[in-house]
């Protein structure tokens, strides 16, 4: 496995391979990142990752001073999972001075995290664009755990006419129904015992869903009964693909939710189809 640093390394590195799986993190590994490369692995026949704490996607409040991180163990978590070339850029390398330009997506960047996080997915799409522009992969991999982001990036890259084939694989569980997030290791002990509330009320709405339940305000207040004692940002019925708020369902939809335990603020989903 090889470790790049600088945008013309890299460039050089995958220049000299054909079809290329990408699955971009911000580092700091679980097993959702590594189901990421293991797909990667098993669909191209060489597969890049790239480690980068984007500055931009954080807004002024939020956590990038403290954000987790640990290259060393991300590396060789790389390395046991088949990864080919990762590409670790300093933030310089990515922000020269006199940088100036946004991807901006419209529309389904509005509500849910877009609401919450001014910016946020401006940031997103940006950092992706420069990766694939600067990777150039076949194809590329995110999770469904951050499913709006799926959708932007999916839209961007329907919109811009980019030659990548965008693949979104399912949300990474602990065997308490907790989606893994790296910002998990911010939670107590407390904390962490509580957190599995968010998947129960995914779970309740998709039971319900599933039961024939289609007036999304029900399916609302069935998320939020579970949620007690938490700060809730959202709890969200709307379409899958438009992210628009749903009265009733008619068609494919994303159940999808942000609370805060304390200062940690976790995001989930489940899709209801
Ligand atoms: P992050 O490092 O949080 O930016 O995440 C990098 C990629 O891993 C994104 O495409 C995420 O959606 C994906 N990811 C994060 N957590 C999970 C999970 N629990 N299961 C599957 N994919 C995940």
């Amino acid at each position: 496995m090889k470790v790049f640093k600088t945008v013309a390394e890299v460039r050089a590195a995958r220049a000299a391979v054909g079809e290329l799986g990408l699955a971009p993190t911000m580092g700091f590994l679980h097993a959702g990142h590594l189901s990421l490369v293991e797909r990667a692995r098993a669909e191209n026949p060489t597969v890049a990752a790239t480690i980068f704490v984007n500055p931009t996607q954080f807004g002024p409040n939020e956590d990038l001073a403290r954000y987790p991180r640990n290259l060393p163990r991300d590396l060789a978590l790389l390395e046991a999972a088949g990864c080919d070339l990762v590409f670790t850029p300093e933030p310089a390398e990515i922000y020269p001075s006199g940088f100036d330009t946004t991807v901006s997506v419209g529309g389904v960047t509005e509500g849910l995290e877009g609401a919450v996080r001014p910016g946020h997915f401006a940031g997103v799409a940006t950092v992706v664009a420069k990766l694939f522009n600067i990777i150039q992969p076949t194809r590329a991999y995110f999770g469904q755990k951050d499913a709006q982001q799926s959708v932007v990036i999916r839209k961007m890259v329907r919109d811009l006419n980019m030659p990548v084939e965008v693949v979104i694989a399912p949300t990474v569980r602990e065997p308490d129904g907790l989606a893994l997030s790296s910002r998990n290791s911010y939670l107590t002990p407390d904390q962490r015992a509580r957190a599995p509330a968010l998947f129960r009320a995914l779970s309740a709405a998709k039971t319900a869903f599933d039961a024939g339940e289609r007036d999304a305000e029900a399916l609302r207040a069935a998320m939020g009964r579970e949620l007690a004692g938490f700060t809730i940002d959202y709890v969200s019925i709307a379409d899958a693909e438009t992210l628009r708020e749903l009265d009733r369902i008619d068609g494919p939809a994303l159940a999808s939710l942000a609370a805060c335990l304390g200062t940690t603020r976790l995001i989930d989903n489940l899709p209801l189809n």
